[in-house]
């Protein structure tokens, strides 16, 4: 049985994957933050296409959260053989005079910690070195991992750099216990993150700059999430994929 979790998975890039790997034939485990509501949703456009999901509430930078939501996943579906590190925040655009240690912690302490914290708890139970079966990781980087954001979110950037190095690092240490990681860098895609953390036309005047002259949808990035965590790739570990629109 393949047994996924997705993270940040109520709305946007995670909701698209979630259903995507339910369409596959995983079970699922939908993580989200708070919004009840919208992750029901998921559960059911799920359940209604013939597929299998849980809901599982948390706030992955909680260390206490992750572990008891790794332990309701356990339960109620089985050992997990594919994780998708993919909730994140981004918060307004500014420059580093306006950077706050405050807003600095909180978005490391998601995209970073929170990255850490479930690619742990994963391992420990896919690893051959526990007793396990194997699996995959898919951590969602962004192409501001290697642009830098410059004046608008260098700690959101700087967050998605450690990302990547997380990745390979990982990749490299849990190679030989059947674990692959690999990582996807979307360029803009169009979800509501964009409508919190963007100045008003940024969005265009971003899209104008790329060279498809387009932003992305989130199904082309669970797509290429659903490949990497597949048997198709199963040679891959400690690879990244752009999907930028050729940025
Ligand atoms: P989104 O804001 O629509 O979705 C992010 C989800 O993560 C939300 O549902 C949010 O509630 C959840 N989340 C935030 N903090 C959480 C926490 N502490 N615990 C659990 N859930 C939490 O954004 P999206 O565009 O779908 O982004 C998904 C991923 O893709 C993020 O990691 C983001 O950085 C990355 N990304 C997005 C874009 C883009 O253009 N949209 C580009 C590059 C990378």
């Amino acid at each position: 049985m393949k047994i996924a979790l997705v993270t940040g998975a109520s709305r946007g890039i995670g909701r698209a994957t979630a259903i995507l790997l339910a369409q596959q034939g995983y079970a699922v485990g939908v993580n989200y933050l708070n919004n009840d509501i919208a992750a029901q949703s998921v559960i059911d456009e799920i359940h209604q296409a013939g597929g299998k999901a849980i809901a599982l509430k948390a706030d992955i930078a909680d260390e206490a959260q992750v572990v008891a939501m790794f332990k309701q996943l356990s339960a109620e579906l089985g050992p997990i053989t594919a994780l998708v590190n993919n909730a994140g925040i981004l918060f307004q655009q500014t420059t580093i005079e306006n950077l706050s240690a405050e807003r600095i912690n909180k978005v490391l302490s998601t995209n970073v910690t929170g990255y850490f914290l479930c690619c742990r708890e994963a391992v420990k139970i896919m690893s051959h070195r526990h007793g396990g079966k194997g699996g995959a990781i898919v951590n969602v980087s962004s192409a501001a991992a290697r642009l830098g954001a410059p004046g608008e979110y260098v700690d959101y950037a700087a967050s998605k750099g450690a990302v990547d190095t997380l990745t390979t690092g990982l990749a490299l240490e849990v190679a030989a216990y059947g674990i692959r990681v690999n990582c996807v860098r979307p360029g803009l895609i169009y979800t509501e993150m964009h409508a919190s953390g963007g100045e008003p036309g940024r969005v265009d005047r971003v899209k104008a700059n790329l060279p498809m002259q387009r932003g992305g949808q989130p199904e082309e990035v669970a797509e290429a999430i659903s490949w990497l965590l597949s048997d198709s790739a199963s040679y891959a570990t400690g690879s990244f994929i752009e999907l930028a629109g050729g940025r």
